[in-house]
């Protein structure tokens, strides 16, 4: 049995030059980005863009490496596209790829940059449960995924599998919190998404990570890596290992692992490079674990009073009927004063939102939703 390679190249700046030899010398040890792409490939790179914050909250996959990366792949002929759904309602999207940087990297290189709210959707199932999947990752001739090391409240780590579940667009991610609140059952969606998506090629930005409450909300943590492998458990695992906690802990890990997705047993990946001892990584409070207490069915019925849905400032509205046009489900209603939504209709897509011309339209959100989605993060 081929052992999962997983290659480790120490990287202590954002500078490029740095990043670029970094992601190089990494993937010369799985043989090179040949071994990914020929020329003329698509290649879908979907970095860590969970909100509109600026490189240095760290939140963000850095764009020093995702310019390595286009910069390689360019190289190689191959031509980049770079692509991400943030976690929340994500209106105006320019202005995330402005303030995450990756616009002005995407200018310089001349890469493409996709907007999954709207390339479209692949309605794919797994596990019973259909997922829609934004186009240009099905479409793409290789999808290289550049997930960021962080903690997670909920799945307690967030890097290459958790990555792939920003290819579902818009506030459709959120919806799957309804269904599956505990964190093990959380993690099965997302190991299904991960399934239903799979990156050829993971390259983790371990510069700077993230401890403590992430995905958004924790401390800046230097670790001094960029990491590469074909596979996403066996990074994941390995980080999680060197980082002090055991893989298998990991719901996500340990589910892959399960469903022959990965290597997650220490034992069985190799391992090129060192992994820089790194004192006191905080990994988040145990909040979740509570959760798996409570029956699924218990917990479900609690989701009930989980939503986030669109929403009507009457005071600002003019009833233009602008949002009614724009609905792709026909969930908005003509009606006086304001119009009224059918909430089993709406796909929580906040065309509505970005269409209404007097921002009257808001994410209206249950008061279980504001304290849960605290914890859990949505990247
Ligand atoms: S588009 Fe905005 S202002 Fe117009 S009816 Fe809808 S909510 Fe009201
Ligand atoms: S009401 Fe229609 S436009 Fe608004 S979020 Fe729902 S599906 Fe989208």
């Amino acid at each position: 049995m081929n052992k999962s390679t997983v290659s480790i190249s120490e990287c202590s700046s954002y500078d490029l030059d740095a990043v670029q030899s970094a992601v190089e010398n990494s993937l010369k040890g799985l043989g090179g980005i040949s071994s990914f792409v020929k020329p003329g490939d698509k290649v879908l790179i979907k970095p860590n863009m969970l909100q509109a914050k600026s490189p240095e909250a760290f939140i963000t996959t850095h764009p020093a490496v995702i310019e390595a990366v286009i910069n390689i792949l360019k190289d190689a002929g191959a031509v980049p596209m770079v692509g991400d759904s943030p976690g929340g309602p994500a209106r105006g999207m320019e202005k995330f790829w402005k303030i995450t940087g990756f616009c002005d990297v995407c200018k310089r290189t001349g890469a493409q940059l996709v907007n999954f709210e709207k390339s479209g959707i692949y309605e794919l199932e797994r596990n019973s449960r259909k997922y829609r999947i934004a186009k240009p990752v099905i479409d793409a001739d290789v999808f290289i995924n550049l997930p960021k090391i962080k903690t997670h409240g909920l799945t307690k780590f967030s890097c290459a599998v958790k990555n792939t579940y920003g290819v579902i667009p818009g506030l459709q991610k959120t919806d799957y919190h309804k269904l599956a609140p505990k964190p093990s059952d959380f993690a099965g969606i997302i190991v299904d998404v991960f399934a239903l998506s799979k990156p050829h090629l993971n390259i983790i930005d371990g510069v700077v990570g993230m401890d403590g409450m992430g995905p958004s909300a924790g401390n800046p943590k230097e670790i001094g890596v960029v990491i590469a492998s074909d596979d996403a458990v066996a990074a994941d695992s390995i980080i999680c290992y060197y980082l002090g906690k055991n893989p298998m802990e990991v719901p996500t890990n340990r589910i892959a692992h399960e469903q022959g997705l990965g290597e997650s047993l220490i034992e069985n990946i190799k391992v090129l490079g060192e992994f820089p001892h790194i004192d006191n990584f905080k990994w988040p409070p145990n909040f979740a674990g509570s959760m798996e207490m409570i029956p699924s069915s218990i917990s479900r019925a609690l989701m009930k009073l989980w939503w986030s849905r669109p929403a009507i400032d009457p005071e600002l509205c003019t009833n233009c009927n602008i949002c009614v046009k724009s609905c792709p489900t026909d969930a908005i209603l003509k009606e006086r004063p304001t119009p009224v939504f059918e909430y089993d209709k709406c796909i929580n897509c906040l065309c509505c939102m970005e269409m209404c011309p007097e921002k009257a339209v808001f994410e209206g959100k249950s008061r279980i939703y504001s304290f849960i989605s605290r914890f859990s993060g949505s990247d």
